[in-house]
């Protein structure tokens, strides 16, 4: 759905790719698009994603997102955040925003004005907050699971595990990286957010540029998307990819296949960074309940095992094996509702 209103300067699009399992949820997110063309391919490419993204946690949410195009610094207002509000709420509950890069919780609580279908609240909204920790939590279990394929133990102690970004997800990451014992270094083009880093712990600051040659056993991609690419695995040297950016692959097939062919083991994205979904998920479904979304996010320890078996059995990549697990519960529900 395309929304526009000149009275605000509202510019969005609102992405539904798939309502099978229940209604479609992701977050909106507000970039300075260069083009409403671009803005469009990044909504329909992230929409699929929170689809399969959802289907794979085990939770009964669909796959959408939102895109506004704006510069997040200088073209918000209140106004244009409650004119979006009132977008989303003419769809019904058949898309339930949340925040995303460039939305801010004040952004949230203009949108909850004008309709109740926003999760991720903040927790005086009585809602279940930022959900970056609990993507954190996902991602360190998946993580684990990726050790356990590549060396038969799923201990991180002694591990050099380098770390791309330590914006929200990044941050929390590293507390379960160091809990643990891993040598971790990490790197950031946000000068604060490594300061707020070193401040708490020590840890190895490394540039930008060199993060891909940086001897390490694990990479963490917790900034851009597409950072795994020709470009890039030129130089990666580690055994494990696992992180919480989105679309790390720049091809899911071809670098997909190339990773696994090198014997790397890539934690697909969609499956370890659902900690965030996951929460909004037990937000949405009633009273939110903390434990309950723990116990949830702890699946994807298993669940990573288990695709990454499926990869060896049918000799497909991960990335391939998370999908067909994700296309076949989409499936299912789709017959179980009489949609088929
Ligand atoms: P964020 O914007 O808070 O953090 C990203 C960090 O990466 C920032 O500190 C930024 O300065 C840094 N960065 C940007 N470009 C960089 C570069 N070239 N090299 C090194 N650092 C760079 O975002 P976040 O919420 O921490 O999310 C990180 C990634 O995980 C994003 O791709 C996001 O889409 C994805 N993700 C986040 C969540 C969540 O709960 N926040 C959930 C699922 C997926």
């Amino acid at each position: 759905m395309f929304c526009n209103d000149p009275a605000t300067g509202l510019k969005s699009i609102i992405a539904i790719h798939d309502t099978s399992l229940g209604p479609s949820l992701g977050g909106t997110r507000m970039w300075n698009y260069q083009h409403e063309s671009d803005a469009l391919v990044d909504v329909l490419r992230l929409s699929r994603g929170m689809t399969f993204k959802s289907a794979i946690s085990g939770i009964n949410l669909g796959g959408g997102k939102a895109v506004i195009i704006g510069d997040s610094h200088k073209d918000k207002s209140e106004m244009m955040w409650r004119r979006y509000g009132k977008f989303v709420d003419s769809l019904g509950g058949k898309y339930i925003t949340a925040e995303d890069v460039g939305t801010s919780t004040q952004d949230i609580e203009y949108i909850f004005q004008e309709t109740k279908h926003v999760a991720g609240k903040p927790k005086y909204l009585n809602g279940s907050g930022d959900p970056s920790p609990f993507t954190a939590y996902g991602v360190y279990l998946g993580m684990k699971a990726s050790c356990k394929k590549a060396k038969g133990n799923d201990s991180l102690t002694g591990l050099k595990i380098t770390v791309q970004g330590v914006g929200h997800v990044g941050y929390y990451l590293v507390d379960h990286l160091l809990k643990e014992g891993a040598i971790v270094s990490i790197c950031d083009i946000n000068q604060n957010n490594i300061k707020l880093v070193t401040d708490k712990h020590q840890v190895n600051v490394i540039d930008v540029k060199d993060v891909y040659t940086h001897p390490c056993d694990i990479y963490a991609p917790c900034a851009l998307g597409a950072t795994v690419n020709n470009d890039t695995l030129e130089h990666l040297k580690c055994s494990i990819i696992a992180g919480a950016a989105n679309n790390q692959l720049q091809s899911e097939k071809i670098h997909g296949d190339i990773v696994k062919q090198r014997g790397i083991v890539y934690a697909p994205d969609f499956l370890i960074n659902a900690g965030g979904v996951i929460n909004c998920y037990i937000e949405v479904c009633g009273e939110y309940n903390e434990e309950r979304s723990m116990k949830f996010i702890e699946k994807i320890y298993d669940r990573s095992l288990e695709i990454f078996a499926l990869s060896d059995k049918e000799n497909i990549n991960n990335q391939e094996a998370a999908i067909k697990i994700a296309k076949q519960r989409i499936e299912s529900a789709r017959t179980l509702n009489g949609r088929r």
